[in-house]
């Protein structure tokens, strides 16, 4: 259970390495780690370690320090694994693609000419 006595979210368990989870990059607040389901040849979640908020529009809204902070794990995971360039999707509400509600980017990076998110 959390602090607010809400079940962990899967990412919270990740991040707690209570599942396990290729991770390429953390600090205090933010994990990343390879997506199970790539969708390009690099596919990386960056989140924030607690499940405070559900979507980026929360998070904007809340702790807008927090926001740049994944935006700015992204850029390094996209140089260190990549050329650098990168496309950055917060998936948002389950007509938007969202299945995890704990806020998540996808760093989708390397060859995006054939990636995509759906299906
Ligand atoms: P979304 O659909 O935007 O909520 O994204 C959730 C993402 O989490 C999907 O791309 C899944 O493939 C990914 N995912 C689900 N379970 C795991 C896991 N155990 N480890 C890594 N990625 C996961």
């Amino acid at each position: 259970m959390t602090a607010s006595g809400a079940e962990p979210t899967l990412f919270e368990r990740i991040a707690a390495r209570e599942i396990p989870a290729r991770i390429v990059a953390e600090t205090d607040r933010v994990i990343a780690f390879h997506d199970i389901a790539p969708k390009a040849p690099v596919h990386v979640i960056v989140t924030p370690k607690r499940g405070d908020y559900r979507d980026v529009v929360e998070l904007a809204s809340a702790d807008p320090a927090l926001l740049a902070e994944l935006v700015d794990v992204a850029n390094g995971i996209a140089a260190d694994l990549a050329d650098g360039d990168f496309r950055l999707i917060f998936n948002t509400g389950p007509g938007g693609g969202q299945t995890v509600f704990h806020v998540h980017a996808h760093v989708l990076a390397g060859g995006l000419e054939e990636a995509s998110l759906a299906g």
